[in-house]
C-alpha cells in the first residue's frame, strides 16, 4: 500500500542505563538458539566478508519465498506478527453479535468485507462509480481542482495534497501544509533515467496504465493513447519534484505562505474551494512545502487538456483502490504484475487473508494494535525495554561529553537535546479514538470511510497544539523511528521480541541486536538532518560554525565510503542519500558497544560456544541483518530508499570500527578494515 500522509521519519528499516544487565536473571544463557551458529558460513573468513561469515549459512537454507521481494529477520518477524493479527481478525469476524461500533465489530466487519472476494468481483466498479461519474462531469479547471481535493480526501494521490504538520520552526503548533506527490513510478528519477532497464520499466508502466483504463471498459487503442498522455502529465509533475538529495535539507520543504498570497503562486487553483473539500478549519498561514512545484502543477492545470487530466484521475482511482484489493481481480492482477513482479521481482501474490490483515493493520491502526498488544506485549516486557533505552541514552550522554571534535557550548546544547528525548516503548500511552468511524462490511465503502476519517483527523489538527502522544507506526510493526519535529524515539512492540530482543539471551546478543537498533534511532537525532533540529523539535541552528564544519567533515567520510559501495554489482550506492542512515548505523552500534562493555558479561570475558562476548555482540548485530533480496528489489531500494541494503549496513559499519577489528583480530589490509575509517560518535 502506498499510503498518503506518511511523516518524514527516520526509520530503521523500510520500511530508529549503564550497568543494567538485560539478560535473564542468573546471568548469561548458553542457549544456542539465541545465536544460532548454524547461520554462519565458516568457509568465509570474518575479516574478508563479515556479512557472509555471519549470515551465509542462513542464506543458503532460506531462499526468498515466492510471495516476497526480501526475506530476512524483519520480514520473518513481520510474518509472525501478521499471524497474530490474522488470528485476532478471524476471531472478531466470527462474532456476529458484537455491539455496533465496538472494536470487535469494526475488526470483524472490515475483515469479512475484505475477504469477500466473490462479492467484490460481483460488485465490479459499482462502489467507485460515483468517483468516476464526478471525474467524467468535470468541465473546468476549478472543478478539476475541487475533484483533486475530493479524491485526495478518499486516499487518491493526484499530485496536490493537503494536510497538517508541526510548524518546522515552532513545532509546538500544527499548521496547514500543501505537499507534492502524484507520480505513479517509485521515484521522479524513473521518468528520466537513460538505459535499457529504465526503458523497459517505462514500457511496462505504459502497459499497466493502459490496462487499468481498459479495465474500466475503455477500448484498447484509446487506452494506450490515454496512457501516453497520462504518463506525459506524470513526467511533467515528476520534473517539478526536487531530487531526493535536495529534499534531505529540511529547509527545502519549509515555506510558510499567507493564504492571501497563494493566488500569486498558483492562480488557477481555487484555493478556498480546494481547502473546503477537506473541511479544514480557517487558517491564514500554510506551509507550501515546495512552492516551485505548486507553480508548476498550476501551469499544468492550464496547459494540459481536461481529457488528459480526467484519464489521469480515472487511472489513479483504479491504481489506489486496486492496491488495497477493493476492485475486481483484473485490477489487482495488473497492480501485482507491475509493482510487485516487474519492479520488485515478487513471483506470487500472498494469500488474500494476509493482504487483508495488512490493510486492517495499516488502516484500523490502534483498533487492531490494542488487541495485538494485549496478546503479545506484557508490562514486564515494556519495563525491560524501557530500562535498556534509558541505559543507552546515558551512554550516549557520556560519549558526547568526551568527544574531541565538539566544543563545550555545542556539547551543552547536544546534551539538552538528548535529555529532552521522548521515549515511546511498545504502544501509545493514549490510543486514538476511532469511535466516529463506522465500518459496515461493504469493503470499498469502509475504505472510503477510513480515508475520510484519517483526513478529517489531520485537517482538524490545523491551528491546534502538536499532540506529543501520537504513534506514527502501528504497534505490530517491525521497525522503529526518530521523529525530528517532536524529538522522539519510538519502538513498536512488533520489534521488541526475538531475535531483536530476547529475555533469554545473554547481554552480548541483546546489545548487538536491539541495543544497536536503539542506538541507531538515538543517533538519528544528531545525523545530517536530525542535528538541524533542537531539543524542542524546532529547525534551529545550535551548532558553533567550527563544530558544524567538524561534523560535516565526518559526515562526508560516510558519504564517500558509501558512494564507493555497490549494493549489486554495477549498481552504485548514493552516499548523499544514505548518509543519515549510515551515520545512525555507525553511531548506534558504537553506543550499543559502549553500553555492552559496562555489563558483567563483557567484564567476565567468558566464551560461549567458542566465541568471546565481544564476538557474540558483533555476530548478533550482523545476524539481525540477515536478508536476501531479489535483484529488482535491490535496484529499487538503491533508487528510492535512504537505507543501504543489509549487506552494506553490516560491512560499511563494521569496517569503520576498531572494536570490531580487535574482536576478530582483523589485520590492516583485510576487506573488513577500512583504511580511512569514519568516526562520529
Ligand atoms: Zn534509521
Amino acid at each position: 500500500m502506498r499510503l498518503l500522509g506518511a511523516a518524514a521519519l527516520s526509520a530503521l528499516v523500510f520500511a530508529s542505563l549503564p550497568h543494567v544487565a538485560i539478560g535473564a536473571p542468573g546471568g548469561p544463557s548458553a542457549d544456542a538458539k539465541v545465536l544460532d551458529l548454524a547461520n554462519l558460513d565458516t568457509t568465509c573468513k570474518p575479516c574478508d566478508d563479515f556479512f557472509q561469515f555471519a549470515t551465509g549459512g542462513w542464506e543458503k537454507k532460506n531462499p526468498i519465498p515466492p510471495g516476497y521481494a526480501r526475506w530476512g529477520t524483519s520480514a520473518v518477524l513481520a510474518a509472525q506478527n501478521r499471524v497474530v493479527l490474522t488470528s485476532i481478525l478471524e476471531d472478531a469476524a466470527k462474532v456476529t453479535n458484537a455491539p455496533p461500533g465496538s472494536d470487535t465489530q469494526k475488526l470483524g466487519a472490515f475483515y469479512r468485507g475484505c475477504m469477500d472476494e466473490a462479492g467484490i468481483e460481483k460488485a465490479g466498479t459499482t462502489p467507485i462509480d460515483p468517483m468516476l461519474a464526478a471525474i467524467d462531469g468535470i468541465t473546468s479547471v476549478p472543478a478539476l481542482v475541487e475533484e483533486v481535493g475530493k479524491l485526495n480526501v478518499v486516499g487518491v494521490d493526484v499530485g496536490l495534497n493537503f494536510g497538517a504538520a508541526p510548524d518546522t520552526k515552532d513545532s509546538s503548533k500544527q499548521i496547514a501544509r500543501v505537499r507534492l506527490g502524484g507520480i505513479g513510478l517509485p521515484d521522479r528519477d524513473y521518468y528520466f533515467k537513460d538505459g535499457a532497464r529504465f526503458d523497459a520499466i517505462r514500457a511496462a508502466y505504459r502497459t499497466y496504465v493502459s490496462t487499468q483504463l481498459e479495465n474500466f471498459g475503455e477500448p484498447h487503442a484509446a487506452a494506450l493513447t490515454d496512457a501516453d498522455a497520462v504518463i506525459g502529465l506524470e513526467t511533467a509533475i515528476a520534473k517539478a519534484i526536487p531530487p531526493r538529495e535536495e529534499m534531505r535539507d529540511p529547509a527545502t520543504s519549509y515555506h510558510p505562505t499567507r493564504v492571501a498570497d497563494l493566488a500569486k503562486l498558483a492562480p488557477h487553483v481555487p484555493w478556498a474551494a480546494y481547502f473546503a473539500t477537506y473541511h479544514a478549519p480557517a487558517f491564514t498561514l500554510v506551509n507550501v512545502e515546495v512552492p516551485a512545484y505548486v507553480t508548476a502543477y498550476d501551469g499544468l492545470l492550464a496547459s494540459t487538456p481536461l481529457s488528459t487530466w480526467k484519464a489521469y484521475l480515472r487511472y489513479k482511482v483504479a491504481d489506489s483502490y486496486a492496491d488495497v484489493d477493493a476492485l475486481p481481480k483484473r485490477f489487482a492482477d495488473a497492480t501485482f504484475a507491475f509493482f510487485s513482479t516487474t519492479l520488485a521481482g515478487v513471483k506470487e501474490q500472498l494469500p488474500r487473508s494476509q493482504r487483508c490483515t495488512s490493510w486492517a493493520d495499516a488502516l484500523l491502526r490502534d483498533v487492531l494494535g490494542r488487541a495485538y498488544v494485549e496478546k503479545t506485549f506484557p508490562p514486564a516486557a515494556k519495563a525491560r525495554a524501557q530500562a535498556l533505552v534509558d541505559n543507552l541514552q546515558s551512554v550516549l550522554h557520556d560519549d558526547i561529553a568526551t568527544l574531541d571534535w565538539m566544543s563545550a557550548p555545542t556539547k551543552e546544547r547536544a546534551q539538552e537535546k538528548l535529555a529532552a528525548y521522548t521515549k515511546k516503548i511498545g504502544y501509545p500511552d493514549k490510543w486514538v479514538d476511532f469511535s466516529k468511524l463506522t465500518i459496515t462490511e461493504k469493503y470499498t465503502n469502509d475504505l472510503i470511510a477510513v480515508y475520510r476519517f484519517q483526513t478529517d483527523r489531520e485537517a482538524t489538527r490545523i491551528g491546534t497544539a502538536t499532540d506529543r502522544t501520537a504513534f506514527e507506526m502501528t504497534p505490530s510493526t517491525v521497525n522503529a523511528y526518530y521523529n525530528p519535529p517532536v524529538n522522539e524515539i519510538v519502538f513498536p512492540a512488533g520489534i521488541l521480541q526475538p531475535p531483536y530482543f530476547n529475555p533469554n539471551a545473554d547481554d552480548a546478543v541483546n546489545y548487538g541486536a536491539i541495543g544497536s537498533v536503539i542506538g541507531h534511532e538515538m543517533t538519528h537525532g544528531f545525523d545530517d538532518q536530525g542535528r538541524q533540529f533542537d531539543g524542542k523539535g524546532n529547525l534551529s541552528d545550535w551548532w558553533t560554525p567550527a563544530d558544524a564544519a567538524a561534523f560535516k567533515k565526518r559526515a562526508q567520510c560516510i558519504v564517500d565510503e558509501y558512494s564507493a559501495l555497490e549494493p549489486f554489482p554495477g549498481v552504485h550506492a548514493n552516499g548523499v542519500n544514505l548518509q543519515g542512515e549510515a551515520i545512525a548505523d555507525l553511531g548506534g552500534l558504537t553506543i550499543a558497544y559502549k553500553a555492552f562493555e559496562r555489563t558483567p558479561q563483557a567484564k567476565a570475558h567468558k566464551m560461549i560456544d567458542g566465541y568471546t562476548p565481544e564476538q557474540r555482540f558483533f555476530l548478533s548485530f550482523a545476524q539481525v541483518w540477515r536478508n536476501s533480496q531479489t535483484e529488482a528489489a535491490i535496484r529499487q531500494q538503491a533508487m528510492t530508499n535512504p537505507h543501504p541494503v543489509a549487506r552494506l549496513r553490516v560491512i560499511g559499519t563494521l569496517s569503520n570500527m576498531p572494536e570490531f577489528r580487535a574482536a576478530f583480530h582483523c589485520a590492516a589490509g583485510t576487506a573488513m578494515v577500512r583504511a580511512d575509517s569514519c568516526q562520529i560518535w
